[in-house]
């Protein structure tokens, strides 16, 4: 592993590495609020696509973690986003997914409808049943745009897991033979805008996450150096990359004043 050098931004996975469903990991809190008090600029990123912006960050700072919706980068919202450069406004759009995609959806303009759709656009959704699958492959099969807001498998959720979108997203694939263009993780989209809003040097700002294949690969695709944190989801390789720090818990991120690091 390489020596830690000046970090001047810190973007952030949310799921596996600040809390675990409703669970916080109290040393992900410790260093959030250390790193909050030193004024060290940090940003996060989700796939998940159940909650907005202002959600995440009252789950947050219900936590003791110090963040506004201005910084929590959500694959929902970059997600109906990217539904405007593909429809005409105000066009039918297909949601499959949890209220926050919806009202996300709703926001950029679009009607929210099931048949003679322009476009089908899916994310984690705890009621998806064999109908909304049989929609969704109509309009598939008809021409539609498919969006998939991010391709986890699974989501850790109290000692265990759950479902993702991701097998959500695959069972629609299956059903119609058209595969979603995905926003999220390991697309770095959410990342780059998250480094937008920071303004940082990409250089010195770290992309922190519980897993490879979407947090450290989104990472290293948006050019910033990586930290692997194993408080999350537990992956099996082989793997396309390796992160350049690798950690047990946050609290072997080196506390100390964003300058007192050397250069990179
Ligand atoms: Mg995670």
């Amino acid at each position: 592993m390489t020596e830690w050098k000046k970090i001047s931004g810190i973007i952030s996975d949310l799921d596996g590495v600040t809390y675990r469903g409703d669970d916080p990991i109290d040393s992900a809190v410790e260093a959030f609020q250390s790193w909050h008090s030193l004024g060290l600029p940090y940003a996060f990123v989700t796939n998940n696509s159940t909650k907005s912006a202002e959600e995440f960050g009252e789950k947050l700072n219900r936590m003791g973690i110090p963040a506004t919706p201005e910084r929590i980068i959500t694959t929902s919202a970059v997600s109906a986003e990217r539904l405007r450069t593909l429809l005409e406004p105000k066009a039918r759009v297909m949601v499959i997914g949890a209220p926050a995609l919806l009202r996300a959806v709703e926001k950029s303009g679009f009607e929210i409808a099931d048949e003679k759709v322009a476009a089908v656009i899916a994310g984690l959704d705890r009621e998806f049943n064999f109908e909304k699958l049989e929609k969704a492959q109509i309009a598939l099969m008809g021409g539609a745009h498919f969006i998939g807001t991010n391709p986890d498998r699974m989501l850790p959720k109290g000692d265990g897991f759950e479902p993702g979108a991701g097998s959500i997203l695959k069972a629609i694939e299956t059903a119609s033979g058209v595969p979603p263009v995905i926003i999220g993780k390991p697309q770095p989209h959410l990342i780059s805008m998250a480094l937008s809003i920071l303004g940082t040097d990409p250089k010195s700002t770290y992309m922190l996450g519980d897993q490879i294949m979407t947090d450290i690969v989104a990472g290293h695709a948006a050019g910033l150096p990586t930290i692997l944190v194993r408080t999350g989801v537990a992956e099996e390789g082989p793997f396309p990359i390796t992160p350049d720090f690798d950690i047990e818990t946050l609290a072997s991120i080196p506390v100390m004043m964003p300058n007192d690091l050397k250069e990179t």
